[in-house]
């Protein structure tokens, strides 16, 4: 790393951890606003797509996607790079798993989403070293900083992901061994060189986690972090007991996708929006405003554009202040994708009604102490279940568990159907509940008018 880029990192990570401090919502909202303010004055002229909305303010410009954000993303940045080149650029990373090159200096990464087009993100050196003062600051606890500074041993993070960037590497130095556990083969394979390890700070997905606190647990793998961070899923509450029951801490999540640095987990082991530096409008979608769907706009970003960038990511609120004193939104759970929804019918009238795979995992996980790992797709009418291997007998325990749901929201059950657990790739996300397609009322209000002329 070049020194001017250290010293980035450096005051980044001071400006984070201690100088970004509000005294209320209302003054970091304000404090925001002008940022965004200062931020879109200066850069919608200088970006192709947003020149046509230079001089409007941020309600006023357009909400984009995935979809519009690869369609124009040769607009979207000021380096002058294509789609073409960006993505073969990052294929030839994925091919070869070797993730360093850049273009002019600029690195291009791919989301680890596998399901429709990923995701393609460019950062700078200015931007990286950033990127990793913004991450130290947030993750680093106290006493790991103070053996950052002043112990001789430098900390070791185990990074377990399908795929790498310079972008994390950028945390690579005398003081800090990054080490890249490449997904793509398997976990097994990495035991012997993760216990070589010994790492200070363990960051996998949560299915990851959960497979190494189980070794741990069975005694197989003799490594003692002392900070565990989920990234890149959905961390299940099942998951959690476990890696916390196996390491004997509390676990830490990273909200970090393509489009940003979105949410960290606070010293109170709270999830808090990254208010700091990206902007979040809540698309509510109950009455009651405890989940939403993040419109961002990061204000720190300037070689690729994200502004009012709708994600595909449904968000739970928590209802009570975090202790820590941050006045960044507090979040209870990153619940999944949107079309991880599930819909059923109420019993009453044909209106669908949104069931949210957190009242599922939730109700599952207060009815079953060992809980076995499970899939659950809605097909239509049908709700289809897959039980671990050997588990078969927890499908009766599923279904009475779905349907006292349904009871309790007053909606029709659906017909239940088993299916083949297929444990899936490590490399791949893990989704445990998802919605295939959604209840056909069509067909419903055919079957009852069918037992009318019965
Ligand atoms: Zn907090």
């Amino acid at each position: 790393m070049k020194l001017t880029d250290l010293c980035r990192l450096v005051f980044h990570f001071v400006r984070t951890r201690w100088l970004l401090r509000f005294s209320s919502r209302i003054a970091l909202q304000a404090w925001q606003q002008k940022k965004i303010a200062a931020f879109l004055k200066q850069q919608l002229p200088l970006t192709p797509f947003y020149q046509q909305y230079a001089g409007l303010t941020l309600q006023e410009l357009p909400v984009i996607d995935k979809t519009i954000a690869l369609e124009y993303f040769h607009q979207m940045n000021v380096a002058n790079i294509s789609l073409e080149q960006a993505s073969a650029i990052a294929m030839q990373g994925e091919n070869s798993r070797n993730f360093s090159a850049e273009l002019d200096g600029i690195t291009v990464g791919l989301s680890s989403g596998t399901q429709g087009p990923r995701g393609v993100f460019l950062t700078s050196s200015k931007e990286r070293a950033k990127w990793a003062g913004i991450m130290m600051a947030r993750t680093l606890p106290a006493d790991l900083l103070l053996k950052l500074i002043f112990s001789s041993a430098p900390i070791k993070i185990a990074f377990f992901l399908r795929a790498n960037s310079t972008l994390y590497t950028t945390l690579n130095s005398k003081r800090i061994h990054f080490k890249f556990y490449d997904l793509y083969k398997g976990v097994d394979l990495h035991l012997p060189e993760l216990q070589m390890q010994m790492p200070t700070i363990l960051v996998a997905p949560a299915h990851i986690l959960s497979r190494l606190a189980e070794l741990k647990l069975q005694g197989d793998l003799p490594i003692s972090p002392q900070r565990v961070i989920s990234v890149a899923e959905v961390l299940e509450p099942d998951d959690k007991l476990r890696i916390e029951a196996a390491f004997g801490l509390p676990v830490h999540q990273l909200y970090q996708c393509t489009e940003g640095f979105l949410a960290y987990t606070c010293e109170r082991g709270v999830l808090h929006l990254n208010e700091e530096f990206v902007h979040i409008e809540p698309e509510w979608l109950d009455q009651e405003k405890t989940r939403f769907v993040p419109v961002i706009t990061d204000f720190t970003r300037l070689t690729q554009k994200i502004i009012r960038y709708r994600l595909n990511d449904v968000l739970r609120i928590l209802d009570t202040p975090c202790q820590c004193g941050r006045v960044s939104l507090a979040l209870a759970a990153i619940e999944g994708r949107c079309d991880d929804i599930l819909w059923w019918q109420k019993c009453d009238s044909q209106e669908l009604v949104a069931v949210y795979p957190d009242m599922l995992r939730h109700a599952i996980t207060m009815a079953s102490i060992s809980l076995p790992d499970y899939r659950m797709e809605q097909h239509g009418n049908e709700l289809r279940i897959a039980i671990e291997s050997g588990q078969a007998a927890m499908m009766d325990e599923m279904t009475e568990v779905v349907t006292g749901l349904t009871n309790r929201l007053g909606l029709r059950p659906p017909i239940f159907k088993s299916m083949t657990y297929v444990a899936g790739e490590a490399s791949s996300k893990r989704r445990r509940i998802r919605c295939v397609s959604r209840t056909d009322t069509q067909k419903i209000i055919e079957e009852n008018a069918e037992v009318v002329h019965a």
